[in-house]
Order: C-alpha cells, then sequence, then structure tokens
C-alpha cells in the first residue's frame, strides 16, 4: 500500500515537473526569411546553433527577395508576410538580392518605414587578435535613427540647375531615438553615450537633435556623454575608436560611420545588426547576399548569428544568448575560422557554413579564454515596462508667429545680375511686407552683393513687415500675386516664424 502512494506521489511529481517546464519553456514566434544567395545557407547554419543552443523559439517562414521582386512585387515582400510580422513582431531576416534597373524598391527602406523601426543598432566589436584588427580595443555600438534626415526621401527639381533634399529632423523622432540610446546604455553596462551632429552649419535641425540630447542626459546622470562634430568624430573613429562607447547619431551621418567603424573593427563578415521599432525589430547581418559565393557552403554564418544573438536579448532569452555568444567566440579562438576571416599562423582548420556551426554546437556551455565573455544577462523588463521607459515627454507647443516669407525664384536672365532682380522686386509692396533681400544659394546678392559671388538660376527672395511685426497670409498671397504679375516664376514659398519669440529660420550669410 505504502509503495502504491509513494508511486503515486512521484508520479504527480513528474506530471508537475514535465508541465513547469514546458510552461517555462513557451516557445516564442518569430518571422523568419531565408533570402536569397548565401541567405538560405547561413540562415540553416544559424538556426541549427539556436536550436541545440535552447533558444525557445519557433519559425514562421516568409518569402522576400529576388524571386519576390521577379513576379511584379515592387516591395520585394509578399502582401501576407506582413501578416505574420505583425502578429510575431520579431523578424530574422537573411540579406536579400536586390534585382538591377529601376522600380524595385530597397526591402530595408520599405521594411523600416512601414514598421516604423526607428532605431538601427549595430555593435561594432574588434575580435583582435583571432580576427585582425589595427584597434583591438574597439568596442563600440552605433545607434542611428532610421526614419528622418535627408532619408525622408522628399526630393524636388526646382529649376533647370537645382535639386533640393529636404531633410527632416523632427523633435519627437530625435527623442525616441536619443532616449533608446540612453536606455540601451543603461541596460547593457555602457558608460558613455557621444551624440554626433553637425549643428556648428546647421543651427537649427542638427542643432534641435543636439539640444535634446542634452536635455535627455540629464535623465540618466549616471552615463558619462559627450558630444563631437560628425566631421572629426568620424575621423576618430577611423583613428581612436577605442575613445567610443555608445554613438547617438542622425540617418545619414549613421549610415556612413556605421560602415566605417564595421571596416575598422576587420569584421564586417560577423557584424550583425538591429532595427528596433515599437510594435516590431529584425534582425540581420551587416553584410549582403554575397551572390559570388552562393551554394558553396562558404559563407561565414557569424554576421546572422550575431543578429540573432541580439534578437534573443530583445525577446528576454539573454542566457541563451550569452551561451550562444560564448561558444561562438570559443570557436573563433580556437582557430576554427571561415576563409574570409582565415589567416595563416592565427587560424588552424579553414571550415565551410554548416562546419563552422557544428564547431560552435560543440563549443555551447564553453566560455572565451582571451575575449571578454558575452555579458547580456541583464534583468529583464516587460513589454510594458520598455515602453514606459521609452515613452516621450510631454512637451507645451510654443507659441508660433507668422514674421516673414522667403520666395524662391526660377530666374535666369543673361549674366543674372542680382540688381536686375531685386530692383524689380523692390517695387512689391503687399501692405507693407517688402523685400528686403535676395540670396543665390544663400549668399546675399541683394542690396550690396559682391561681383565675385557665382549665382544659379534660384534666387531666394526675402520679405519682413518694415517693422518686423506679424504678417497675415492675406499678405502672403498678396506678395506671390504682384511676383506673378511682375512675370516671375516662384517656384517655392517658405514661410518664417518665431516660437515663443525665439527665431524659427535661419540667417542668410551676410544678412
Ligand atoms: P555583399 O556584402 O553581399 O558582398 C561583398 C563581399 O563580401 C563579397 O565578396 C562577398 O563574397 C563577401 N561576403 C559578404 N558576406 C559574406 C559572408 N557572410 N561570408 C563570406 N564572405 C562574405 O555586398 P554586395 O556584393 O555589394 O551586394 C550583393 C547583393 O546584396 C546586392 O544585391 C545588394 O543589393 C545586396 N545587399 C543586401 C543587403 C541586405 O539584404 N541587408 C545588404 C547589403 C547588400
Amino acid at each position: 500500500m505504502f509503495a502504491y502512494q509513494y508511486f503515486l506521489f512521484l508520479y504527480y511529481l513528474i506530471q508537475n515537473l514535465n508541465s513547469t517546464s514546458i510552461l517555462m519553456s513557451e516557445k516564442r514566434k518569430i518571422t523568419v526569411a531565408y533570402g536569397d544567395g548565401i541567405g538560405p545557407e547561413i540562415m540553416k547554419a544559424t538556426l541549427s546553433i539556436l536550436e541545440k543552443a535552447g533558444a525557445a523559439i519557433e519559425t514562421e517562414v516568409i518569402e522576400i527577395g529576388e524571386q519576390v521582386y521577379l513576379k511584379g512585387i515592387s516591395s520585394g515582400i509578399e502582401p501576407n508576410a506582413w501578416d505574420s510580422l505583425r502578429s510575431t513582431k520579431v523578424f530574422l531576416k537573411s540579406p536579400i538580392t536586390t534585382p538591377q534597373g529601376g522600380g524595385f524598391k530597397s526591402l530595408n527602406v520599405t521594411t523600416r518605414k512601414t514598421l516604423g523601426l526607428y532605431a538601427n543598432v549595430r555593435p561594432c566589436k574588434a575580435y583582435a587578435p583571432f580576427v585582425r584588427t589595427h584597434f583591438p580595443q574597439t568596442d563600440m555600438v552605433i545607434i542611428r535613427e532610421n526614419e528622418e534626415d535627408l532619408y525622408a526621401g522628399i526630393e524636388h527639381r526646382q529649376t533647370d540647375e537645382v535639386y533640393q533634399c529636404l531633410k527632416l529632423i523632427s523633435r519627437p523622432g530625435s527623442e525616441k531615438i536619443i532616449r533608446y540610446a540612453f536606455e540601451y546604455a543603461r541596460m547593457n553596462n555602457r558608460r558613455k553615450v557621444t551624440c554626433m551632429t553637425k549643428d556648428n552649419i546647421m543651427k537649427l535641425a542638427d542643432g534641435l537633435f543636439h539640444r535634446v540630447f542634452r536635455e535627455v542626459a540629464k535623465e540618466y546622470p549616471e552615463i558619462e556623454t559627450d558630444h563631437k562634430i560628425i566631421d572629426i568624430g568620424t575621423a576618430l573613429i577611423a583613428d581612436k575608436p577605442e575613445m567610443f562607447d555608445v554613438i547617438v547619431t542622425l540617418n545619414l551621418y549613421g549610415d556612413i560611420i556605421s560602415d566605417v567603424a564595421a571596416q575598422i573593427t576587420g569584421s564586417v563578415g560577423l557584424g550583425g545588426s538591429a532595427n528596433i521599432g515599437e510594435e516590431v525589430a529584425m534582425f540581420e547581418a551587416i553584410h549582403g547576399s554575397a551572390p559570388d559565393i552562393a551554394g558553396m557552403d562558404i559563407a561565414n554564418p557569424s554576421g546572422l548569428l550575431n543578429g540573432a544573438v541580439m534578437m534573443l536579448v530583445h525577446i528576454g532569452q539573454p542566457e541563451v544568448a550569452e551561451r550562444i555568444s560564448n561558444a561562438w567566440m570559443a570557436t573563433l579562438e580556437d582557430g576554427i575560422h571561415t576563409g574570409d576571416i582565415y589567416r595563416d599562423g592565427i587560424s588552424k582548420k579553414k571550415v565551410g557554413t554548416q562546419e563552422f556551426a557544428e564547431a560552435v554546437i560543440e563549443r555551447l556551455g564553453r566560455a572565451p579564454k582571451n575575449l571578454k565573455k558575452a555579458d547580456f544577462a541583464k534583468e529583464v523588463r516587460s513589454e510594458e515596462e520598455t515602453r514606459k521607459a521609452l515613452a516621450l515627454r510631454e512637451v507645451k507647443p510654443a507659441e508660433k508667429v507668422l514674421i516673414g516669407l522667403d520666395v524662391f525664384i526660377d530666374w535666369k536672365e543673361a549674366n543674372r545680375n542680382a540688381n536686375t532682380i531685386g530692383n524689380k522686386l523692390r517695387k512689391v509692396d503687399a501692405d507693407g511686407l517688402k523685400m528686403q533681400l535676395i540670396t543665390n544659394r544663400g549668399v546675399r546678392v541683394y542690396p550690396d552683393g559682391m561681383k565675385e559671388t557665382f549665382c544659379s538660376d534660384h534666387w531666394r527672395v526675402r520679405f519682413f513687415n518694415a517693422d518686423e511685426t506679424a504678417i497675415s497670409h492675406e499678405q502672403v498671397i498678396e506678395v506671390l500675386r504682384q511676383v506673378n504679375q511682375l512675370g516671375f516664376d516662384f517656384v517655392k514659398t517658405e514661410h518664417l516664424y518665431t516660437f515663443d519669440g525665439e527665431r524659427g529660420f535661419s540667417l542668410a550669410q551676410g544678412e
């Protein structure tokens, strides 16, 4: 009888243990795309490592890339694939081949914009002496704004000679990425965040980004902060990368410096990257589909694997991420290298994609001996806590007053004498709203211009009330009517505002 009860107790215990472990390892669904070129090989290798490391994930496969483009879908992604991304909210993506020729849209840009992936995160780390680099101490993370800046894609041809690309920087866009960078630093035990802008020239647009950086920094007193003008900042990344930790910057600058940073670590083929949005996040390798080596089982899967490691941290499985990262570093240390990083004297064995993956799997549970051990196991925050930490702070809207007008004119009369256009436009008078000056490519050319200044066919004519008081929209319309009547082709207008009394427009050179 006693034996029977003992047996029942044991049975009950095993049943409950089983259900607990099933609960603990509840699998997180992720969307996976195998991509083109070397994409399928490196994805297969990466997923085999994730599975053996005990990642609690379940994959849902979608079609993207060349085959989809060639079906006539210009975005390169099957329409029903969006449903998968919206439901899993996590996307592990292999590189794709963008077919040559016009009409095809960049899948990366489409995905980023459609899903609001505002932060591009790219760790750039040296693995010396196992991967050759001049800068063995490099260990920085570039956090790039992903949605705004010149990449908004708002371009116009305005005259025969002049094309324009609008650089848009918003306060919420800046605050979101800057706060993300500080939160990233806090959660990943990083000591310093450096902001890079060109606000000595673009005082308003880049100036806003720098100002928001200073404001947000006050909420993170434990983190050291710094600002560098982007040109010297880029030079320092190329020469003294060890002085940087986390860098946060605008879209175009980030695009450029993240390639410089990846290159100097000597590991373009090893880097992973994340694109993070409020809802969805996408993880990938930084390299392309390498069609030249596709199907040969020689590609290095490390870039995608490192992207997948970032994904595991993101979905709250940092211990698995650490296990993989440590085993991967141990593999590098053991000199088991794919052809792209194989060096006589350092490497011990040249392996293909699958053999490399098997070598990593064999080393699961091991830590690197020389390289710094992976350290991702920070407190795991719930989605709600993360949302709260990253939420925008409320800002009172400023009082906005219209005080002037810039009218851009296409004018290409013989010898382009600024006095000719200036003397004609002086006649415009819309109830006191009168021309004050003309610039060409930002330089004042009327009144009192210099004869040496080169003039294109694109003229900016600035109007203010004589006493610089507020103007009305009726005055604006009247100015345009009179400019038109004088026979000038106006191609664009910009309104000049003050916000809480502060000038919301730049002065011309010489104004
Ligand atoms: P690429 O990164 O594919 O290749 C550049 C060089 O690096 C090639 O010699 C290639 O063999 C090598 N290489 C790249 N990854 C490697 C790896 N994992 N292991 C070993 N060697 C590797 O760049 P590319 O040749 O300019 O572009 C090829 C295609 O990839 C193009 O169609 C491009 O549009 C696309 N692309 C896609 C992405 C993406 O999907 N995220 C990014 C960049 C380029």
